[in-house]
């Protein structure tokens, strides 16, 4: 099909809220996506992030096919043979206790938000809890997800949202230390920001988040919808700083491709929060997406994907600090693993950049404050880190004021 016609033909029945590039997607193989002409697009992008595995994974793939032969969905009123083990292994490599299954990262932040608040609420005999979440955060477009959102213009038509939260500074702890109060119940944070531009949280932030927390009986929410599940080199995040949270959010590359996330919460929180009646969901954890998210965590398991990102990750590090060297426009690199951002300087507006390596053949993300974000396949080699230089360097060569040497 000619792709131009798809695009109009596409416009003309969806809500037009994306500003969709113009490509037409057809197949992938294994780091690389195909458009409908067949031209290669090499995918340092992942679907944002969930393509773990890339694309044409044998064992992933197959494991979908059979649960989609065997059974595709029951009802969370029954039990279903894979539910054990879907949750088992998503305890084990969280270091959680209980864990809730959801169709999106949204609504995973949704069910830590209602735990934090049922918490207090048992706690305290009362509602009426505050939240505190970041500046420059993304949690998600649902109306709870949003109200813990710092940035002003996702939220802002859709005043009033959820009320009780005050926002602080990332990697600012007197900021966050001037927000707590009497009925302060949970901090919210990425402990990588995504969206906002690709942020680590510095250990000492995290270090000294979980001492207020501890000293004023706050629940540590962390967001590790795109930064868990192996992205950075560890299963989850707060594996690297030994600083475990209250409540864990998970999706992205928790199911591979298939539509889920998950929040988990330690045995504290459990035993004095949700109980029957108080949440639930239709497809949530089914038996289709769980087949998902058990063959990713045992093919991350058995091909050690996370030790594969920690031994790739300077290798990638260094292929974007000569970016760095070599064009003046490109400021800095922030980043853990591979979840990586080149800050590029205003005068070249990182959607153009985006736009471009597309045109070139690479597919490659934006995030906030004009950085332009990578976050390949899991499964990334050497090979393709070196593919994405070739082209990445042409890309930004064509924006001129160009000094290399
Ligand atoms: C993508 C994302 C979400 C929202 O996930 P959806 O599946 O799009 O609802 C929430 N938090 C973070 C950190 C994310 O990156």
């Amino acid at each position: 099909m000619d792709d131009r016609k798809f695009i109009e033909e596409s416009e003309k029945h969806l809500l037009h809220v994306y500003n969709r590039f113009p490509v037409v997607f057809d197949h992938g193989e294994g780091m690389y996506l195909y458009d409908v002409c067949g031209k290669a697009y090499l995918d340092f992008a992942a679907g944002i992030g969930v393509s773990a595995f890339g694309y044409g994974d044998s064992e992933y793939e197959e494991a979908l096919c059979t649960q989609v032969k065997k059974l595709m969905h029951v009802s969370n009123l029954y039990y279903h043979t894979g539910l054990s083990e879907a949750a088992e292994a998503v305890c084990r490599v969280s270091g959680m206790d209980k864990v809730f299954f959801t169709n999106s990262g949204a609504e995973a932040i949704e069910g830590a938000l209602k735990t934090a608040k049922k918490y207090g609420y048992v706690r305290d005999g009362h509602a009426g809890h505050e939240i505190i979440a970041m500046n420059h955060s993304f949690h998600g477009r649902t109306v709870g997800a949003l109200s813990v959102t710092g940035n002003e213009h996702y939220r802002e038509p859709f005043a009033p949202l959820m009320g009780g939260v005050r926002f602080a500074d990332f990697n600012d702890l007197s900021s966050v230390e001037s927000q707590i109060n009497d009925k302060t119940i949970a901090i919210i944070l990425e402990p990588v920001q995504g969206e906002g531009g690709i942020t680590p949280a510095t250990e000492e932030f995290l270090s000294g988040i979980e001492i207020l927390c501890e000293e004023n009986g706050l629940l540590l929410i962390f967001d590790e919808i795109q930064c868990g599940m192996g992205r950075t080199g560890n299963m989850f995040v707060w594996q690297e700083y030994n600083i475990r949270p209250d409540i864990l959010t998970t999706a992205k590359a928790l199911g591979g491709g298939v539509p889920v996330g998950a929040f988990a919460i330690t045995d504290k929180v459990a035993r004095a929060s949700m109980v029957p009646g108080d949440h639930g969901t239709t497809y949530g954890g089914n038996p289709f997406v769980l087949a998902g998210v058990k063959a990713s965590i045992d093919i991350m398991e058995k091909r050690h994907i996370p030790e594969h990102v920690r031994e790739l990750a300077p290798y990638l590090e260094q292929t974007l600090d000569g970016f760095v060297r070599d064009f003046e426009f490109v400021e800095g690199r922030r980043g853990m693993g591979f979840m990586q951002g080149l800050i590029l300087s205003e005068k070249i507006p990182v959607g153009d950049v985006v736009s471009r390596a597309l045109d070139y053949g690479l597919i490659v993300l934006s995030a906030g404050g004009n950085v332009l974000r990578l976050l390949p396949p899991l499964i990334a080699e050497k090979r393709d880190i070196d593919a994405m230089r070739e082209i990445l360097e042409d890309v930004l060569r064509s924006f001129a004021g160009v000094n290399t040497h």
